[in-house]
């Protein structure tokens, strides 16, 4: 995600008690990810990290659009996000995530990437199935795919016959074995 550094929160040297950053997740943040699904996007994000000890409470509260392929029509669709999101953090010897919401941050670096953190609490809000609300679809591929499940639905289930190049393709193949 490049340089992250605003992303990069001292832990190790923050005081007790609490400590906001704000965020804008912008266009770039989220083409700066590689496996993004998310193409682009404006979301405001609070970042509140309570220290108490050498224990933290990060908490996150996150809301805005973003945009992703539609599951139909893979035209861009807006999609709301608001969700809000607790981790822990401690210090120990390596990083590794204890569990889904504990991570321990080597002690010697004492500081934790909320970047990556950040992208995937946006991601984990997008629905398994997403699609633009009925008839907001990019119309021309709403009328190839209607064309497509008619075809579908008239032949029995044997939808390999829609195409007559896979016929041939077949064909080709049979005189060769
Ligand atoms: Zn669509």
């Amino acid at each position: 995600m490049g340089k992250s550094s605003k992303y990069l929160i001292p832990l190790k040297s923050l005081s007790e008690g609490v400590h906001e950053y704000e965020y804008t997740l912008d266009d770039a943040f989220f083409g700066h990810t590689d496996s993004s699904e998310i193409t682009k996007g404006t979301v405001a994000a609070v970042l509140t990290v309570h220290r108490t000890g050498d224990i933290f409470e990060l908490h996150f509260a996150i809301q805005g659009n973003i945009v992703i392929p539609c599951d139909r029509c893979l035209d861009d669709m807006t999609l709301p996000v608001a969700t809000e999101e607790t981790l822990y953090v401690k210090f120990g010897e390596e990083y590794r995530e204890e569990d889904d919401n504990l991570i321990v941050v080597p002690e010697t670096e004492g500081t934790i990437d909320v970047a990556w953190y950040l992208y995937e609490f946006v991601a984990l809000t997008i629905p398994l199935k997403h699609t633009h609300k009925e008839g907001e679809c990019n119309p021309e591929m709403e009328k190839i795919l209607q064309a497509h499940s008619s075809v579908e639905a008239s032949d029995d289930g044997e939808s390999e016959a829609t195409d007559p190049r896979w016929n041939a393709l077949k064909k080709l193949k049979e005189t060769n074995n």
